[in-house]
């Protein structure tokens, strides 16, 4: 079988050229963090929907206090008390009158101005001002913060906290997102078990399945199991047959390198999908392959759970924001920094390295989360950054300088 070879940000763009994106559901406030809209939405109405006070004072005619001084102060009498909540769309200053108001207050016809209670004398039913106000001195203007009309979100914007705080604002109760994408899970490889399944000599427990499916979860994806399968062709068409009846895009682990028991490629192939790469130019991670059928990708990761991870991390996570709606960049950021304790081993191939990132001082600096071997599992803890080696590096020395990506 001829490999068809890809640099990583080749396969990446392969990967984002397939994009299937799902169709439309309502969902609830409670549900709608972490979705992405689908349609753009435009406010029912003006935030505030009417002048409000932003304190404790007394709202009145700016124009009342024309002239007023130390010397020569102006006295408003207080016919009215306004707290927020109070309905009464009626009240009606006349001049050289204002009334009292507490935060969030509507204010009442004729007002266009409000002075802090600790900033007047209040006695007898009036207050004497010292100073002029102008024109919306403390005033809170009907539509200062959205318009009626206005679009507040647009199709492909991620919905953050911030934002069901602003549907809420608006009374909006639920938000047209798009479905989140199916993504189908196959675990390949005959040594596999489930966890509380009992294991024999040679056995091991499938890390992979568990790692990947709440990676999608986290990133806003539906994961979809479909369970462990030996390495036979047959059996694997099988489930990767059901998986494209049912999934946006499937995700595979094992049997992806050279060995006489990889036999994903021969699936894939057999069932009559076009291989698109079948290795790319990373390590961790080499063996990696994507395939098409139908319009839907089949996305092969090495078994090996850490190469698994950090090609998850690589390809799937820009991969899945995109099919999730998303119409922002990619999510995987690089910046520059130093690894503190450096890189020991020369890199033949472009490595990446299991880091720990933190913005110090006023640098970006990385650590290792432990040992690098592709065997190794616990050093994916704490990992939230991949240093990216170059291929044909020298060892880096102690607080060299290196591409961090944050993941
Ligand atoms: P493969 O990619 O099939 O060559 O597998 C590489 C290594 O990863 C082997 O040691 C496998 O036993 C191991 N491996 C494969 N699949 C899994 C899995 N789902 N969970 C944990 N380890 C796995
Ligand atoms: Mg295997």
């Amino acid at each position: 079988m001829k490999q068809i070879v890809k640099e990583l940000e080749e396969a990446q763009s392969i990967l984002l050229k397939h994009v299937i994106k799902p169709g439309p559901e309502k969902v609830s406030l409670e549900a709608a963090a972490g979705r992405v809209v689908f349609s753009n939405l435009h406010a029912p109405f003006a935030l505030p929907s009417f002048n409000k006070s932003p304190l404790d004072g007394f709202a009145l005619n700016s124009l009342d206090t024309n002239g007023a001084s130390q010397t020569n102060p102006v006295f408003i009498e207080i016919i009215d008390e306004v707290q927020a909540g109070d309905t009464r769309n009626d009240l009606k200053l006349k001049q050289k009158t204002g009334v009292k108001v507490m935060t969030g207050a509507p204010l009442p016809a004729g007002a266009d101005a409000v002075i802090r209670k600790e900033e007047v004398y209040y006695s007898r039913g009036r207050i004497k001002l010292e100073k002029e106000l102008s024109h919306n001195t403390d005033v809170i203007l009907a539509g200062s913060d959205v318009r009626q009309g206005e679009v507040i979100f647009k199709k492909g914007d991620y919905l953050t906290p911030y934002h069901i705080g602003l549907l809420a604002a608006l009374g909006i109760q639920e938000i047209d997102v798009y479905k989140k994408p199916v993504i189908g899970i196959i675990s390949t490889g005959s040594e596999l078990k489930k966890p509380g399944e009992p294991l024999s000599y040679g056995q091991i427990y499938n890390s992979n399945h568990y790692s990947l499916a709440a990676l999608v979860k986290l990133l806003g994806g539906d994961a979809c199991s479909f369970g462990t399968v030996a390495d036979s062709i047959s059996k694997i068409k099988v489930l990767l047959e059901r998986a494209i009846n049912t999934c946006d895009v499937i995700i595979t682990t094992g049997g992806v390198s050279v060995g006489e028991c990889d036999l994903v490629r021969n699936a894939v192939e057999d069932l009559g999908a076009e291989v698109l790469y079948s290795r790319i130019n990373i390590k961790p991670g080499t063996p990696s392959m994507a395939a098409l059928k139908d319009d839907k990708l089949i996305i092969s990761l090495s078994g090996n759970p850490a190469a698994a991870l950090i090609s998850f991390e690589l390809l799937l996570r820009p991969y899945i924001y995109f099919i999730k709606g998303s119409l922002e960049e990619p999510p995987l950021k690089a910046v520059e920094g130093v690894l503190i304790d450096g890189f020991h081993k020369s890199s033949r191939q472009r490595r990446f390295l299991r880091v720990r990132a933190a913005y110090e001082g006023n640098k970006w600096v990385a650590r290792q989360t432990g040992s690098q071997d592709t065997g190794i599992l616990k050093s994916m803890l704490g990992c939230n950054a991949l240093v990216d080696i170059p291929a044909s590096s020298p060892p880096i020395p102690p607080g060299g300088t290196v591409r961090i990506i944050l993941l």
